[in-house]
């Protein structure tokens, strides 16, 4: 303080010391006039090469003045003549107070956001036609060619789901903007166009202050950057946006290039303030002032990611009158290709089926600009274009990727990592590519050890596409187009209680019978194969004591037990890592797919070493890529991101409060006959008259992606609808998906 008023008294004025308007590293001050004139003082430390670059913001402030149709600071020169005021390392300014409400404290209108945009392009203008000198040298890290530079200061965000959304954008933006940059239209600019440095009043902007961030950058910036505090209060963010560019626009052309980039361009300049006020917290944990704008920004980015980039970049071109090229022609093109050269069982989700074009956590973009909410693909487990996934399989890519024949260390790193959420028992692992090579290898790895062939399964139950996983898979090969039941394969049947004559006793009885007559008849088990929640079967829950009384008798004869954990493992159930855990069972043998590698091609056979010491027979095992460097990457990282973002606890809490939402839209609508499963893992099985409601179930699944929400049916009626999504589903998720399916229930309703 005394410093300060050492500043102070070279001037003719007293003062006031305001402690609100102290910035991140500034020191500023409102300083009054005995006759009530009111200005700001600027008190900075002294590092190199910032005096010149003070001057050089007054000079330019002097010109501005003049120039601009609204108030903004400038400065007053002290009694020696000068606008800068140097003390003990302490460089100080007075510049004249702005007075005025600041556009923070109101949600802007039509007029405001207009005013904006226009205002921001003025400013721009002006700033064009100054001397940079100085400035132009200025390298600072809330430039947004320099994002990059603050990725570090991720790991100050505390929120799990925050720092995930900030670390995809900061890959994003590292792959699609980054390159491109510097090579848009360059300004000078104000670089802080942010709701505490603006005034406003009912329809305009009616000041500017604060230049200190001035930088010569890419111009298209500073609408990035309002838009950005700009759209945190929006009710309909594509038509705000549409508005601020619009306005600017009239102003200055925007270019197409510059429009490409500004989705991200505004999630970064969230992305630079969010990391920075969690710093800015973490080190003053009592400044409120940093965190001002980190609840709008945090609730902003999760609407973001909401919104489809092409959709934007419609809005965006749209407000600017340039062409968007329809994607009609590359649409027709995508579909003339499929039906040349593919199959047609090779089948397309929805009677209307979607063209996608991109993808972040739970949600998916189509190349109309529509979002999908994502309620059913569970492969991406830890969510669609995760940033840790694609680092490590980039960075892999580009060190060493090869096959088990050498030794490498991401194989036992990964193995290891793997192993330790297994039993001690199953300690060995066999990597391929899929869940279907997985399968094959099992039943090849169960015959070789029992030295028998007959294999039993449950019926629904699906396994892989080759030709041992369709003999193993009742789901297909009893279905159309099967051959029916191979001889050494038997059937029990999906213990299914609800809608059903019989209870769990009667099929734990049934399927023990079943095995001790096939005995009898010398029909004896190599193993058996089931799904803990039989997913193909329509997400039913294998009842409790089915698994553990058919694993104790198949083990009694010297079968091997085999748990398909394709769909089910990972933590999906939320209260268990692997379903066999919910059973209490141990089995002999694990099939591991799907969400193994969160799209990667991964699939894995975990087991004992017994079974593996038999395996080993004098025929190598061997892989091209099963295992491989950069598999094994993405396979650990699949497990550090469950572990880190707490995914399995979230699965339980997220399922649990679905069950809940869905029982009650079951009070309003009996149709959704029975809701079951575990975790992010729930059937919802419809029924019509108290009959399979298989045509039901189809048009709400159909009507559901109408509204935007990915669903599928199953079961043996194709009944009953999945629900399986990635593991970052969160409550807003749960409540829109049940908004849409009562909405499209209510619409059945009223058609019947
Ligand atoms: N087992 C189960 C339970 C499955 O759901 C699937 C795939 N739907 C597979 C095995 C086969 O996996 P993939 O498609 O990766 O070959």
């Amino acid at each position: 303080m005394d410093q300060i008023e050492k500043f102070l008294s070279q001037y003719p004025f007293d003062f006031e010391h305001l402690d609100s308007l102290v910035g991140y590293d500034s020191q500023n001050f409102k300083v009054t006039t005995i006759d009530g004139q009111a200005f700001v003082l600027k008190v900075d430390q002294l590092t190199v090469g910032f005096a010149d670059s003070v001057k050089k913001e007054n000079e330019i402030l002097l010109y501005l003045k003049d120039k601009i149709d609204f108030q903004i600071t400038y400065p007053i020169k002290n009694i020696h003549g000068k606008f800068e005021t140097i003390v003990d390392n302490k460089i100080a300014r007075l510049l004249y107070f702005v007075h005025g409400e600041f556009w923070g404290d109101q949600i802007l209108n039509n007029d405001q956001l207009n005013s904006l945009g226009s205002s921001i392009a003025k400013t721009i203008i002006e700033l064009r036609k100054v001397d940079v000198g100085i400035i132009a040298l200025k390298d600072q890290s809330w430039d947004l060619i320099n994002l990059m530079d603050n990725i570090g200061l991720v790991n100050f965000v505390q929120d799990i789901e925050e720092k995930r959304l900030i670390l995809y954008f900061f890959d994003q933006y590292h792959q699609f903007v980054s390159p491109h940059h510097k090579y848009l239209r360059k300004s000078l600019i104000h670089n802080d166009f942010n709701n505490w440095n603006v005034l406003m009043d009912k329809s305009h902007v009616i000041g500017l202050i604060d230049f200190g961030d001035m930088v010569y950058s890419a111009m298209i910036n500073d609408l990035a950057i309002a838009m950005s505090y700009a759209l945190c209060t929006s009710k309909d963010i594509l038509e705000d946006s549409k508005t601020i560019i619009t306005a600017f626009n009239k102003i200055i052309a925007l270019k197409s290039e510059e429009l490409d980039v500004l989705y991200l361009l505004i999630a970064g300049r969230m992305i630079t303030s969010l990391v920075n006020s969690a710093k800015g917290k973490a080190e003053n944990p009592d400044n409120e002032y940093i965190s001002v704008n980190a609840k709008l920004y945090k609730a902003l980015l999760k609407k973001w990611i909401q919104i489809n980039p092409i959709g934007f970049k419609k809005t965006a071109y749209e407000a600017c009158d340039i062409q968007y090229n329809s994607n009609e022609q590359q649409k027709n093109k995508i579909d003339q290709i499929r039906t040349d050269h593919f199959g047609s069982n090779l089948s397309l989700s929805y009677e209307e089926p979607i063209f996608m074009s991109s993808s972040a956590f739970q949600y998916m973009y189509d190349l109309d600009g529509n979002t999908y909410l994502d309620a059913y693909n569970n492969i991406p487990l830890v969510g669609h274009s995760h940033p840790l996934i694609s680092k490590a399989i980039s960075d892999q890519v580009r060190i060493l990727n090869t096959n088990t024949r050498y030794h490498y260390t991401e194989l036992g790193d990964y193995a290891n990592k793997l192993l330790s959420f297994f039993p001690s028992h199953l300690n060995k692992v066999f990597f391929v590519n899929s869940g279907s090579a997985a399968s094959d290898l099992a039943i090849r790895l169960a015959k070789t050890h029992t030295q028998r062939e007959d294999i039993y399964v449950l019926e629904e139950g699906y396994h892989g596409n080759t030709q041992t996983g369709i003999q193993i898979s009742h789901y297909k090969h009893s279905k159309k187009g099967g051959n029916g039941r191979s001889k050494n394969i038997h059937h029990f049947p999906l213990p299914k209680t609800f809608n059903s004559e019989h209870d769990a006793e009667y099929f734990i009885d049934d399927a023990l019978k079943r095995i001790d007559k096939y005995y009898k008849e010398k029909i004896i088990p190599a193993a058996f194969i089931a799904e803990p929640i039989s997913g193909c079967g329509g997400q039913v829950p294998l009842p409790p004591s089915y698994l553990s009384s058919i694993y104790e008798k198949i083990k009694s004869y010297g079968g091997l037990c085999v748990s398909d954990e394709v769909q089910t493992g990972f933590g999906r159930l939320g209260s268990h890592f692997w379903g066999f855990e919910m059973h209490n069972v141990l089995p002999d043998i694990v099939l591991l797919g799907k969400p193994i590698g969160n799209g990667h091609p991964i699939g894995a056979v975990v087991c004992s070493s017994e079974i593996a010491d038999s395996f080993d027979n004098g025929m190598e095992f061997f892989s091209s890529f099963g295992g491989n460097p950069v598999s094994c990457r993405v396979g650990k990282e699949v497990l550090n991101i469950l572990e880190s973002e707490q995914l399995q606890r979230r699965a339980k809490e997220v399922g649990q409060y679905w069950k809940d939402e869905l029982h009650k839209l079951q009070q309003e609508f009996p149709l959704l006959a029975d809701i079951r499963g575990s975790g992010l893992f729930i059937g919802i099985e419809i029924l019509e008259d108290n009959k399979p409601g298989t045509r039901l179930a189809n048009r709400i699944k159909n009507k559901m992606k109408n509204n935007f929400v990915l669903t599928s049916t199953d079961g043996k009626y194709n009944n009953v609808i999945k629900v399986k999504p990635p593991l970052c589903f969160n409550e807003d998720n749960v409540d829109h998906f049940c908004l849409i399916l009562k909405k499209c229930c209510d619409e059945i309703k009223e058609v019947n």
